[in-house]
């Protein structure tokens, strides 16, 4: 991290499409983002862009699905 060494970063709020918000330092006053920790397809587990190679395949056969 190298939050500190910016004389102008600030507590900016920062809110999701998805309802989520939450506080991070920024040089913003605010942040939108579409997709955020919370809603992303890789974290919500949905997979959307995995299917192939069948890393699918691997995952599931890992957590025996
Ligand atoms: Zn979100």
């Amino acid at each position: 991290m190298k939050e500190g060494i910016h004389p102008n970063y600030k507590t900016t709020k920062v809110s999701c499409a998805c309802g989520s918000a939450w506080e991070t330092k920024s040089i913003e006053d605010e942040i939108r983002l579409d997709v955020c920790s919370a809603c992303h397809p890789f974290f919500t587990g949905q997979q959307k862009f995995v299917n192939r190679g069948g890393r699918v395949e691997k995952f599931k056969n890992k957590y025996n699905l």
